[in-house]
C-alpha cells in the first residue's frame, strides 16, 4: 500500500494542478503550508489563503505550519547577495522541506513528502530535487518526485489559473528575489 503524501506547497498556481491530479488519482494527500520566507506578511496571508481556498474546492486537507521568518532568516543568513537559483536556494528549499519532514515524523510512519516549489519554470527542478533527498537522509522520511512541468502539467497549471482566477505573484517570495521579478 502506498504511504500518504505531505504535499509541500509554495502557493495555489504552483500546486493547483498536481492537487488535481493526485486527487483524480486518489491519492491519500495533504497539502502543507510553510513558507517563512514569503515577505512581508500580507503577502504571506494572500498566498496561504489562496491555498487554502484552492484546496477547500478539491476537497483537500490543508495544514499550515507555523510562519516564523526569524528562522529562516537565520538560516540564509550570510547568502543574502546570492543570485536566485544560487546557495540561498538551496538552503531555502531544503529548511522548508525539512521542516515538513520532521512535522511528518510527529504524524505517522507511513507518511512520504513531495513538493510543488520547482513547479515554476524559473525554478531549477533538479536543485529542489538536490534539497528534498538531502532532507530525507537527514530525516529518514522519504521524498518523492512529483511531476508538475512535463505531460501537460505546465498547460493544465495555466488553464487552472486562468479558470480559477488565481493570484500570479511575480516574484519567488523572499525580499532578495523581489528585485529579480522572476515567479
Ligand atoms: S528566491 Fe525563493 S527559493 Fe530563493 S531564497 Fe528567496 S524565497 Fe527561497
Amino acid at each position: 500500500m502506498k504511504k500518504k503524501l505531505f504535499l509541500v506547497s509554495c502557493c495555489a498556481p504552483c500546486a493547483v494542478a498536481v492537487i488535481e491530479k493526485l486527487n483524480n488519482e486518489g491519492r491519500d494527500f495533504k497539502v502543507i503550508f510553510f513558507n517563512p520566507n514569503i515577505h512581508p506578511e500580507e503577502e504571506y496571508i494572500k498566498r496561504r489563503d489562496e491555498q487554502k481556498a484552492v484546496c477547500e474546492k478539491f476537497g483537500v486537507e490543508f495544514i499550515e505550519l507555523l510562519y516564523e521568518p526569524k528562522g529562516w532568516f537565520e538560516s540564509i543568513r550570510g547568502l543574502e547577495d546570492e543570485e536566485e537559483r544560487g546557495k540561498r536556494c538551496s538552503v531555502c528549499f531544503y529548511y522548508r522541506i525539512k521542516k515538513v519532514m520532521e512535522f511528518a515524523k510527529e504524524c505517522g510512519d507511513d507518511i512520504e513528502v513531495a513538493s510543488v516549489l520547482g513547479v515554476s519554470r524559473w525554478k531549477d527542478l533538479k536543485q529542489v530535487n538536490e534539497a528534498g533527498y538531502k532532507a530525507s537522509f537527514d530525516t529518514g522520511i522519504d521524498y518523492v518526485e512529483v511531476e508538475g512541468r512535463k505531460g501537460g502539467m505546465q498547460e493544465r497549471r495555466n488553464t487552472l489559473i486562468k479558470e480559477m482566477g488565481l493570484y500570479n505573484q511575480d516574484y519567488c517570495g523572499c525580499v532578495f528575489s523581489k528585485k529579480n521579478k522572476l515567479c
